[in-house]
């Protein structure tokens, strides 16, 4: 059953259309990630459905019950915010009992509540320290405790990583995640980062200019982009135009990873030249120019392949594009399909 339901919210800030019509629902225990680029919308969303801010049209039911006018205290919503937003005079544990004081709870009970928190986010062992003596990767932490310490009917995490650094951020994925997973708490996360949502979402709400573009699980989402925007914001995509199979009216696109380069010349490739290469860890990134046509594209080569024959900036080699690997859009009238460049 829907444990939430968005239903066409509008939102405009002056002249400033911000959401449109924007619907989707929520499942008990998923956690979706509203994802999107900067502007388009995603924070606003999020506090609408925290009660913090009022669509100008529109419904959020939890339970089929209609909440759009309820204040954020009637909501049991656990909100994270990216800038941690903890009580700089108050010790990690007072900062996780404050939400407390307003439950009707013994003090021995909200001791025990606030303790168990602290220990379910590592972090029982510096309970008596202040946000100050505390890493950014702790002081979220903490903001995370004191959310679940109230036991929220819904986790909403807005950027809630994005201020830590890379490797912090890593690993606080894996551990939000798997904490959601073990208290089983509906959780939607904002965040403008693919990657994140990527790895921690079981669905993911692609939003474009304050309008829902796709909603799927994250692999679907990644290998079957169904507007040129979903493809090009999540992962990389190179826009290879009518030349490869379409139609007149469809646009054939591929992932960088599907791109097979061959050294000698065959019917179904065509001559491209190194133009830039890119170290990635695991595999190399080269950018390729098409030597007899405009048009540049993205090809993957794993660590060992590139050992095995390093590509030289300006050599000529050819490109091949599996037909089974190519996607389609329908081209936009008037308007050309976005490039990779
Ligand atoms: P970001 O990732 O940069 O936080 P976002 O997708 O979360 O972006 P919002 O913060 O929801 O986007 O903002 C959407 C639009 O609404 C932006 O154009 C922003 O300038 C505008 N906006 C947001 N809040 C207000 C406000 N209180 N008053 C006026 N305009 C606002």
């Amino acid at each position: 059953m829907e444990h939430l339901k968005i239903n066409e919210i509008e939102k405009f800030f002056g002249r400033t259309h911000v959401l449109k019509k924007f619907s989707f629902s929520i499942e008990q225990g998923e956690f979706v990630c509203l994802l999107g680029p900067s502007g388009c919308g995603k924070t606003t969303l999020l506090r609408i459905i925290a009660g913090l801010e009022q669509p100008n049209n529109g419904s959020v039911y939890l339970n089929l019950k209609d909440i759009t006018n309820h204040p954020p205290a009637r909501r049991n919503f656990g909100i994270v915010f990216q800038s941690y937003a903890l009580f700089p005079n108050l010790t990690a544990e007072e900062n996780v009992a404050y939400g407390l004081q307003t439950k009707k709870i013994t003090r021995k009970e909200k001791h025990e509540k606030v303790h168990q928190t602290l220990e379910l986010v590592n972090l029982g062992h510096i309970a008596k320290q202040y946000p100050s003596q505390l890493s950014g990767g702790q002081q979220q932490r903490i903001a995370l405790a004191r959310a679940i310490a109230m036991s929220p009917d819904f986790l909403l995490l807005d950027e809630p990583l994005s201020a830590l650094d890379a490797k912090v951020r890593v690993q606080l994925r894996n551990e939000i995640k798997q904490l959601q997973k073990r208290l089983g708490i509906t959780t939607i996360m904002v965040t403008h980062d693919q990657e994140e949502a990527l790895s921690m979402a079981d669905r993911i709400v692609v939003m474009n200019n304050g309008a829902l573009e796709q909603s799927g699980l994250p692999q679907d989402i990644y290998d079957h982009p169904e507007t040129p925007f979903v493809a090009d914001f999540i992962g990389t995509m190179n826009f290879v135009g009518k030349t490869f199979g379409a139609s007149q009216n469809r646009h054939a696109s591929i992932r960088p990873e599907h791109v097979k380069l061959l050294f000698t010349s065959s019917p179904s490739a065509f001559p491209v030249s190194v133009e830039h290469v890119e170290f990635r860890g695991g595999s190399y990134r080269v950018l390729l120019k098409q030597t007899k046509e405009s048009g540049s594209l993205w090809a993957d080569v794993t660590a060992e392949a590139f050992k095995a024959h390093p590509l030289d900036i300006g050599e000529v080699l050819y490109a091949e594009l599996p037909k089974s690997k190519l996607i389609y859009f329908e081209a936009v009238p008037g308007s050309q399909p976005p490039v990779h460049s």
